[in-house]
Parts: structure tokens; sequence; C-alpha cells
């Protein structure tokens, strides 16, 4: 199939969004000028019911809705819009509620950025003790956008909230030395919108340098499946793709894709089952993960359809994650609670060959942190939490306990219970304050 991709030019140029009522397209047009807005032909042909758009998780998820902005927000960008202001005062406007809406969650900019030789690594992330995410320059971009992304400031033009590597060479001396690092993420935006060429020019450096670090994983985050499963199958260098991932399993690597699916409908297709196989016969393992969301999939009944699905596809559910909060949030969010009362019901309702997947986890500054249960402690009912992982890795399995709160939806609404602090805040906060020198970021954000 041929890629169509459209966006906030050129989007009345298909027949379907063209004919749209007037109001949804105004709310792509307001909406999409201050989160990005993307989509393709195989999403909106394949993908999306268009006798049921309003309620169509699909839709939600590809296509800015009105009250993704707070009112006041929507009524100042629609007003830039229609008043004749110039693109410069839009784009400013625009700015201006972007930096409203916590574009960096969790210590990204100020506390994963690693120093290398006294310089900022620009494009790589390092969180947890064996794992770097590296963003690469090129693949900065994805087939689609979806409208709840926490990496959405990667795609609104502004570079300084942008992370991007050039290229590898850094990251390869940076590994050198760090040989606790195991795995490494390439991730964006979306890798697999680059070609295989660019897309080797990146990794043939890690590859490369093995003897040399103690990279044994590398793993690739991506939306392709979903949202262009063309390119595993049919796009022109889709066997080279292929190639490169049997080349990396046949060094002794483990590759897994790390796939993103939200809707048990996105596994539907002949093309993504056909994508599937394709990568599956490479050696490479998929592992797939979702955050849990008002509009799209806060219903146990899909995450159970949607693992059991995954799983006879052979793939591996591996999480289920909190909206993150930034953003679209308030549109998306539902309480911890909630998410995990849909967690267990899900989870409890699938065979044990299901159960490889985790969460609901948030990814907040200090670490992953899962909702293990709800109990009755003396008589007080709490949050079972515990680390999967963290910035200190002693912390991870540790559980600890929160006041329960029906209407929390994010760590930083958490009191911690039998206690008056967190048992790793104080710790946290000597890891926030030896990395931050001007940063202003939230530190449980
Ligand atoms: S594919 Fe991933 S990075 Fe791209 S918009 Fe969606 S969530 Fe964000």
């Amino acid at each position: 199939m041929e890629y169509k991709s459209y966006n906030l030019t050129n989007y009345k140029t298909n027949k379907i969004l063209k004919n749209l009522p007037q109001e949804a397209k105004e709310s792509i047009e307001v909406v999409g000028n201050v989160l990005p807005f993307k989509a393709n032909n195989y999403i909106i042909n394949e993908l999306i019911d268009w006798d049921n758009y309003i309620d169509d998780p699909l839709f939600h998820l590809c296509f800015p809705q009105k009250e993704m902005l707070r009112e006041n927000h929507y009524n100042m960008v629609k007003e830039a819009l229609h008043n004749g202001s110039s693109a410069e005062e839009v784009f400013n406007v625009c700015n201006a509620i972007r930096s409203e809406l916590n574009p960096h969650p969790s210590g990204q900019q100020c506390l994963n950025v690693p120093f290398f030789n006294g310089n900022r690594l620009n494009g790589v992330q390092h969180k947890y003790r064996e794992t770097v995410l590296f963003f690469p320059g090129s693949g900065q971009t994805c087939h689609a956008y979806c409208s709840f992304c926490f990496r959405w400031p990667q795609f609104v033009g502004k570079k300084s909230l942008r992370f991007a590597g050039k290229e590898s060479h850094d990251l390869i001396k940076y590994l050198k030395v760090h040989k606790e690092v195991t795995d490494i993420l390439f991730t964006g935006g979306d890798p697999m919108t680059m070609s295989a060429n660019v897309f080797s020019k990146y990794l043939n450096p890690v590859l490369d340098s093995l003897a040399e670090t103690n990279i044994q994983t590398i793993r690739i985050g991506t939306k392709a499946l979903s949202f262009w499963p063309y390119r595993f199958v049919t796009d022109k260098d889709s066997e080279d793709m292929l190639r490169i991932f049997e080349s990396i399993v046949k060094k002794g690597i483990n590759l897994a894709i790390m796939a993103h699916f939200n809707h048990p409908r996105e596994l539907d297709t002949n093309i993504v089952k056909e994508a599937i196989l394709k990568i599956r016969s490479t050696g490479a393992q998929i592992r797939t993960q979702s955050p849990v969301f008002k509009h799209i999939n806060n219903d146990p009944l899909l995450w159970a359809e949607m693992w059991r699905k995954q799983v006879n596809l052979n793939c591996i559910p591996y999480y289920m994650f909190m909206a993150r909060d930034t953003g679209a949030k308030e549109y998306f969010e539902i309480s911890i609670s909630e998410a995990h009362r849909i967690f267990k019901e899900a989870y409890s309702s699938v065979s044990g060959i299901c159960r490889t997947v985790r969460g609901p986890s948030m990814s907040c500054t200090p670490g992953k942190v899962m909702v293990s249960g709800i109990s009755e402690i003396h008589n007080e009912k709490v949050f079972v939490l515990r680390f999967i992982q963290a910035r200190n890795s002693d912390w991870v399995a540790k559980p600890f306990f929160a006041k329960y709160d029906e209407n929390a939806s994010w760590i930083n609404e958490l009191k911690p219970a039998f206690s008056d602090k967190f048992f790793f805040e104080d710790e946290m906060a000597e890891i926030y304050h030896s990395k931050l020198t001007d940063c202003e970021e939230n530190k449980f954000e």
C-alpha cells in the first residue's frame, strides 16, 4: 500500500476527513496546533470505524478532540486562529500553552540525560542502571501521532524540548565505560520510521562494539505494527529491515521489539498478523505495552481480549501503564483504583501464559511504581505499591504503602501510609539536588 500521511495542512485532501462535521474539523485544527496531529491512510481506511467515529477508540487515539485542551486554552487558540493573528502569534500562544502541559514529565530533561567527559549526551537517557535509551535523530517522528503521547514535545518543532542524537559514537564511548548497561532501547518517536539504511547507521556502531561493551539486549520501541504494519511486509526496504533484525539475533543478542498496542482491534487486520509473523521469523521477540485510558481502553474485557490475541500471535504482554502526567492527561486519565480494578479483572480472566504482563505502572521520577493491590492493614485501607524499576536498584521489589485515595490518579497525589514519608523520598531528594542546577521539574511528577 502506498503511504499517505495527513496533518493539519493537508487533512482535507482526504475525502472522509473533509466531510467530517465542522465541529470535528475545528477541534482538529485548534487542538492540533498545540498537540501534534498526524494520521495516515491505513489508520483511516482500516482501523477507524467511521459509522461510529464519535465514540470510536481509534478515532480518539489519533484525532484531536476538543476536550483535550482546557476550555480557556482551547478558546485562546481558537481566537488566535480566527482573529487574523500572524502564524508567529499563533505559534507563541500555542507554545505558552504547551509549557503549561508538563512537557518533560518525570525528570527526563534534568535527571535522565547523562554527562560524559563533561558534556551532556544529547539523545541519550540513563535512568535505570541496566538500560540506556537512545533517541536517534532521524527517528524522532512517528507513522501517526497518538493523542495521549507523553513524547509529544518531540514532534512540535521546538528544539529545546527535543531529545535527539545525531549519531551513536558518543553513546558507544559511554557504553564502553558503563559496563553495568546491558540493554539499549532505540526509541523516539518511532525508530521504525527510519529507512533500513539510516537505522543501520545508528545500529552498526553498537553491533561493532559489542566486544567492548556489555550490551546483551537491543530493544526497539515502535508503534509501526499498529500504525503502519506494511513497514515489515511491503515497504521497499522491509526485507532489509528484517535482515537487520536477523543479523542482531545471529550475534547472540536478544532483540526485543517493544510494540505499542492500545486496543485489540489494532491486532485484527491481516497485514498486522503478517507483519508479526515476519518479525518473529527473524528470531526477534515482540513484547507489548500500552497505557490504560479513558475513551480508549478502560475496560477489563478489552485488555483480556488484547492480551489473549497478542499471545495467540506469539507476542509477550509486558506492561499496562498509567497515563503520564503530561499533555492531554486530564482527558485520558483514570484513577489508580480504577486502573487497578481493570488490571485485576483482566489479569484474573486470562490463563497464566498471558500473565507476563505487569501493571498498572506509573513511570514517575523515582521509577516505575506498580500498584500491586489494595489492602487493609491495621484497619487502614491502603494501596500496596512496589518499584519494578527504580533510579536506585535497591528500591526494586520492596513493597511500600500509600493511603487509599479513590480519586488519586498519579503518585504525587498519594500520601504515605504508616509513615510521614515514602521510604525512598530522602534519597530521591539527594539525587534530585545532586543533579539539578536550574531545573524546575517537580520531583514526584
Ligand atoms: S507512537 Fe509512541 S512516540 Fe509516537 S506518538 Fe504514539 S506514543 Fe508517542
